[in-house]
């Protein structure tokens, strides 16, 4: 079977950090509300184990991070003084905002910093060169500290500056949080415990090839819910009602069909779903077996009777990772699918992994998110794991030196 990640990478528990300037990588990019304050700070907690460490152990924490989208300009709004703010109350420790990234005056700053004290600098996406990947950019940064830490698993599958930039300067290993996500992505690609089962759902195939050409080599059981099962359904004869199909997929879903049964995996689709006129709450909706799809509705959710199917084959299984919703799980309507496949993840006494943005708010949703063996930070670094493809921010960090022969 192929590896996913060939060379083991050293983590801040590997070396020396104590007085140390330590540039860390974090993905402190939360959800906010309207009003501006932080809709959800689980990407703040996830990050502590890091800096707690670093800071116990007396290095001098320069943290950094992006945060949303402000297309190289200064957004008033996206500053990460407010993040600095939780930061510091969860670690009971202050925390000091910079007012940019790089330059003179955060210079003097880090030069200013004791043993144990944290700054967060400025939002990295303030400046276009982190996007873009800038040398100097990536230089200027790498310029404040004496090591690099990555642990920004969610944006480890992008190659910008302080991800793949800095650590060309420096030495450069993982943070705990990144380790954990690459070690159980890793050990339940490369050695599940099996039965091992894929719940694969979401709104399109096309999003999911790669995740489904990879998996389907390592499961024993692939699960397919979601919008994307219409075009399996479709892929099969199945009238799919108003429902879309990506046309220009059938071949792709054909051909891994194909695969599942030449590998010897057993491939669920539903055999009845939630119908409705439309996609929203209020409307009226039905359950149809897949055979009597009527012409004017779309798959909401997938049925009852497939719902108990689905729960009652992953009862069974000892690893299960799951990436995309059964459902429109947002309308209440539409939730249930979603909904029983995550309680019945919630009470397995196997391995339980959850990735993808949406997969991961349903769960939280539901409040089963601590349940789960794990549930992943990142969406797209996620599915480029499953995918079992490398991400470049894992791959430009330092090797452990492997013991001679
Ligand atoms: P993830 O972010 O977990 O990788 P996706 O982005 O692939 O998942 O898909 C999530 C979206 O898929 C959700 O917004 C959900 O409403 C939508 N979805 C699920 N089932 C359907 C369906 N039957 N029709 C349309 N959209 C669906
Ligand atoms: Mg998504």
């Amino acid at each position: 079977m192929q590896k996913v990640i060939t060379r083991r990478k050293k983590t801040i528990r590997d070396i020396e950090v104590q007085g140390k300037r330590v540039l860390v990588r974090a993905d402190l990019n939360v959800p906010l509300n309207e009003d501006g304050s932080i809709a959800d700070d689980t990407r703040i907690r996830a990050s502590l184990p890091t800096i707690r460490y670093l800071c116990e152990r007396g290095a001098r924490v320069i943290l950094c991070s992006h945060l949303d989208r402000p297309q190289g300009v200064v957004v008033e709004r996206l500053r990460l003084a407010l993040v600095a703010n939780r930061l510091s109350l969860l670690l009971d420790r202050p925390v000091l905002a910079l007012q940019d990234c790089i330059g003179p005056e955060v210079e003097s700053a880090v030069a200013g910093m004791n043993a144990g004290d944290i700054v967060l600098l400025e939002n990295l996406r303030f400046h276009p060169e982190e996007r873009a990947d800038d040398p100097a950019f990536a230089e200027s940064l790498a310029s404040l500290a004496d090591l690099y830490v990555n642990d920004a698993f969610a944006a480890s599958h992008r190659s910008h500056a302080s991800i793949v930039g800095v650590p060309e300067h420096l030495q450069a290993v993982a943070g705990l949080l990144l380790a954990k996500e690459i070690d159980t992505f890793t050990r339940i690609l490369e050695n599940p415990d099996r039965p091992f089962a894929a719940v694969i759902g979401g709104a399109k195939v096309s999003d999911k090839l790669g995740v489904l050409e990879n998996i389907i080599r390592r499961v024993d059981l692939l699960i397919i819910g979601g919008g994307m099962a219409a075009t399996f359904l479709a892929s099969l004869g199945y009238g799919v009602g108003a429902s879309s199909v990506e046309t220009d997929r059938l071949d792709d879903v054909r051909r891994i069909s194909a695969k599942t049964s030449e590998l010897g995996v057993r491939l669920l689709l539903p055999r009845d779903v939630v119908v409705a006129g439309r996609l929203d709450s209020g409307v009226s909706a039905r359950v149809v077996p897949v055979t009597a799809i009527p012409d004017d509705m779309i798959i909401a959710d997938i049925g009852p009777a497939t719902a108990s199917e689905f729960c009652q084959e992953l009862t069974g299984c000892r690893t299960v990772v799951w990436n995309g919703p059964m459902g429109v799980f947002e309308v209440p309507e539409f939730a249930e699918g979603t909904r029983r496949v995550a309680a019945t993840l919630a009470n397995l006494t196997g391995t339980t992994v959850i990735g993808g943005g949406s997969t991961v708010d349903a769960v939280i949703r539901f409040k089963l998110a601590d349940a789960m063996t794990h549930v992943s930070t990142g969406g797209g670094a996620a599915l480029t794991m499953l995918a079992g493809k490398s991400l470049p921010g894992v791959e430009v960090l330092d090797d452990v030196e492997e013991e001679g022969p």
